[in-house]
């Protein structure tokens, strides 16, 4: 995908040119992954657009700084604002949304306290969920997802995703989509930046926040929309095996939205197409976003942009 430019980038305040958002080679962040950032949808619906769960997403990326001890100058309010000021400025939707905070230009040693933080804001287009009907083949990775006691997987972390770019390299040289992590344990954990979930026998199961994974907002809004629709949640460690025998997989995540998995290391999950209980929850899920259903949950913050034709994704 080639990279889609907008106008403006918010950086520590401030609109600036998206060619003048540029940071110095010796900056803190490059040598050491010392970000925490976000990705967020901005979706269409008919004559409106609006972010998707905003707020969750701005409070998370304050969490994320919190751990690695990194002071946010802006309030959860403030975040949001400049998200909503950027997305508005630029005039793009649908569009990805891509906050992120790194410690900058300041001293080169491995202590990022003496390295400012710098937040930046940045948008670009991209377009509304073409539905797949084929589904993903996945494999389960040879790498394992973070330690607990190593990198803190609650943390959406850049440094988090060097595991993750092992994960999916490893996966597409071999001819898989995606691959799915286990936790150091052999328990299921997640993929390389999606939610994990398997229905068996009508229980809709997710791997817990302790198997190394991320506190995904996708992943609680399948989890409401499951309460919502009145599905049995079962939160547990899972063992890999579950992957080959369950009726219905699926990943959900800001990219992946909600993306069933017709095989996984080659088996066919179920008969390979999207399970009943995977679909009313797609279903349910995109009817919001894409504004056919009410947003009960006030999931979608409305901006004041003109709705484009859709993109390619
Ligand atoms: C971002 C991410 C997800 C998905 O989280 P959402 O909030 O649903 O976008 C899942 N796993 C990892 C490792 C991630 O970084």
């Amino acid at each position: 995908m080639p990279i889609q430019t907008t106008t403006n980038i918010w950086h520590n305040g401030n609109l600036i040119p998206w060619d003048k958002a540029q940071i110095h080679v010796m900056s803190h962040v490059v040598h050491y992954g010392s970000s925490v950032f976000e990705g967020i949808r901005c979706y269409a619906q008919p004559n409106a657009a609006g972010i998707f769960r905003l707020p969750e997403h701005m409070a998370r990326l304050v969490d994320s700084a919190k751990i690695y001890r990194m002071p946010l100058p802006y309030t959860v309010e403030q975040l949001s604002t400049a998200v909503i000021d950027v997305v508005e400025a630029n005039g793009v939707a649908p569009c990805y949304i891509r906050p992120i905070a790194f410690r900058g230009y300041g001293e080169l040693g491995v202590n990022p306290l003496r390295s400012p933080v710098e937040v930046y804001v940045a948008n670009y287009p991209w377009g509304k969920y073409v539905p797949g009907t084929s589904g993903a083949d996945v494999c389960v990775s040879s790498w394992s997802r973070l330690a607990p006691n190593t990198m803190p997987a609650l943390a959406k972390a850049g440094a988090n995703y060097m595991n993750s770019q092992l994960i999916r390299m490893e996966a597409e040289i071999n001819g898989y989509s995606e691959g799915i992590g286990l936790d150091t344990n052999g328990y299921l954990s997640e993929g390389s930046g999606e939610n994990l979930f398997l229905v068996r026998g009508g229980v809709l199961y997710t791997t817990p926040l302790a198997n190394s994974v991320l506190n995904g907002i996708t992943r609680s809004s399948v989890l409401t929309l499951a309460k919502q629709l009145g599905i049995e949640v079962v939160e547990q460690a899972l063992p890999r095996e579950m992957l080959y025998i369950c009726d219905e997989a699926f990943f959900t995540g800001t990219a992946a939205e909600v993306t069933h998995l017709r095989s996984v290391d080659r088996i066919l999950v179920g008969d390979g197409t999207m399970g009943p209980i995977t679909k009313a929850l797609h279903d349910e899920f995109f009817g919001i976003v894409h504004g056919t259903l009410p947003d009960r949950y006030n999931w979608l913050t409305p901006v004041n942009v003109k709705v484009a034709e859709p993109v390619g994704v």
